[in-house]
């Protein structure tokens, strides 16, 4: 599509970068931003750049904080000896909201993937089993999606643990939740149940068998 101005066109082109929004909305979302006050452009452009030079990854668990160790990590009434181990901070929210888990979490920041070129190392695994290790994790709950890279990344992880000279017990979230789907879309009360009814993990590997 010709667009009449080349400011317009930069626009355009950097919000279709953004997932899930094609050429067509990206064009909606700039002339409505042409159409609102100039204030309201600058307060979206501050709160961005904001968002990304100050937010921080919690320096024990990974999720998101504005502060160096995040407030679940910091609540004494939780039990730290119970790691919920997750893809992305979505899914910390996502068990968060269903007010059932009353452990910690480590959140990896995505999953062993090796069609998209992701190994263990580009996510937070050393910390995480540095972690186990260090502070005598009692239980790791395995929370990744039912899927490809979820398995082998369970797989991955379940053998790192079992590696260590002390082991926690490793359980997995009971599948309530439908193969290939993510966590972030389980509702809450399928979520809760999952988590509170978490099976040991070497039983979930042969119960898909
Ligand atoms: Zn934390």
């Amino acid at each position: 599509m010709e667009y009449p101005s080349k400011l317009l066109t930069e626009l355009v082109e950097e919000i279709a970068k953004l997932p899930g929004i094609g050429k067509r909305t990206a064009l909606r979302l700039a002339l409505h931003l042409l159409k609102q006050p100039e204030e309201q452009s600058k307060n979206l452009s501050n709160v961005i750049i904001k968002f990304r030079q100050e937010i921080k990854h919690c320096d024990i668990c990974q999720n998101i904080s504005d502060k160096p160790v995040c407030d679940i990590c910091n609540d004494d009434a939780r039990n730290h000896k119970l790691v919920c181990v997750v893809e992305d901070v979505r899914d910390v929210m996502a068990i968060e909201s269903t007010g059932e888990f009353k452990g910690v979490y480590h959140v990896l920041g995505g999953l062993i993937s090796p069609i998209d070129g992701i190994g263990p190392f580009d996510l937070s695994i050393d910390r995480l089993i540095k972690r186990v290790q260090d502070k005598h994790i009692d239980e790791v709950v395995l929370a990744l999606s039912a899927t490809v890279d979820g398995d082998t990344t369970n797989f991955y992880l379940y053998r790192q643990i079992t590696a260590l000279q002390e082991p926690p017990v490793i359980s997995t979230i009971a599948r309530g939740i439908g193969i290939g789907e993510d966590l972030e879309y389980a509702d809450e009360v399928t979520l809760a149940r999952s988590i509170l009814n978490r099976i040991p993990f070497e039983k979930a590997i042969k119960q898909n068998k």
